[in-house]
């Protein structure tokens, strides 16, 4: 099974870090860390860049912890935490192992992973992570081959175990709906028979995204012409599933001001509670906005800095 070495002992391959991600992949806020490298083949991936190339940093536990630890006070005050993604993050299973035991005490860790590990991988994370993101991408055994390039045995085998030893609420399955190649009433049929025997329901669905393609031919790769996904045909599908006793979940971010408006109200919030003398600003630009600047980055790593002071005696 697929067990990438650290290139330095104790290090892991992290392809990219995604701040301030707002309930979009998770609860509150949260980063989203892409670690770098995958054992599947799929022919629909959207982060082909975590999968070819050199473009990685190696950080260790302490440097990762110090790339996030400014925003603790917004995990915090919002219940978020940081999220694993990929590439396949249980890839790089012992480091996650060492990561949560040293720095996440208080930090809940979520993972989005295709479960393609072995179960020694996958055993020793399950108490560490809060929420298991598991990207199902389809039942049949063949197809699986086909689209992935691995047999899906050892995924199912996994997610046996996890609903064994996770509560159902905990595990939040997410289907890409890839047209003409898993979107079938069959396919998603045979989907959820296999879910609601595990007392599975909780199911997001990813519709492909065409931006995937330029992603691809940048990493050299020639995209497969797909068929439209219409809007009906995906009205159908939810329909379907609901039919079949599944809970659809539609998660989607905070963007621009109101992204901005939540995390100064969540920077108020933490200096009201640990009483900081910290100025919050109300700002008055009323242009386009990421949601963070400059001065809210200012305001939040004081914050971040006198919680540390406060905590540590
Ligand atoms: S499992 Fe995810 S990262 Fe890996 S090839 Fe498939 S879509 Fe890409």
């Amino acid at each position: 099974m697929f067990d990438l070495k650290p290139i330095t002992a104790g290090s892991v391959r992290v392809n990219s870090i995604t701040r301030l991600r707002i309930r979009s992949d998770g609860q509150g806020v949260r980063s989203l860390i892409f670690l770098q490298g995958c054992p599947l083949n799929c022919f629909w991936c959207c982060n082909p860049e975590t999968r070819f190339g050199d473009d990685f940093q190696t950080l260790t536990a302490k440097a990762l912890y110090q790339c996030l630890e400014n925003d603790i006070p917004y995990y915090r005050f919002s219940g978020g935490g940081i999220t694993f993604s990929g590439g396949e993050p249980l890839a790089q299973a012992r480091f996650l192992r060492t990561f949560i035991d040293a720095y996440c005490k208080e930090i809940p860790v979520d993972v989005e992973t295709s479960l393609f590990v072995s179960e020694a991988q996958l055993r020793p994370l399950i108490p560490l992570i809060h929420e298991w993101n598991v990207d199902f991408k389809i039942f049949d055994e063949e197809k699986h081959r086909q689209y992935t390039g691995v047999s899906n045995r050892p995924i199912l085998q996994n997610l046996r175990l996890l609903a064994k030893e996770v509560p159902a609420e905990r595990i939040l399955i997410t289907v890409p709906l890839i047209p003409g190649h898993n979107d079938s009433d069959e396919d998603l049929l045979a989907m959820t028979a296999f879910l609601k025997e595990l007392g599975l329901s909780r199911i997001e669905l990813h519709p492909y995204r065409k931006f995937a393609e330029d992603k691809q031919r940048q990493q050299g790769l020639t995209p497969f012409e797909l068929p439209k996904l219409t809007a009906e045909r995906l009205l159908r599908i939810r329909a379907l599933l609901e039919q079949q006793g599944m809970v659809s979940v539609q998660r989607s971010g905070l963007y621009g001001k109101e992204k901005c408006r939540y995390l100064k109200g969540l920077r108020k919030e933490a200096c009201r509670q640990y009483q900081l003398p910290v100025e919050i600003i109300d700002c008055p630009y009323t242009g386009p906005c990421i949601g963070t600047c400059p001065r809210c980055e200012a305001e939040l790593e004081e914050i971040a800095a006198l919680m540390r002071n406060r905590e540590r005696k």
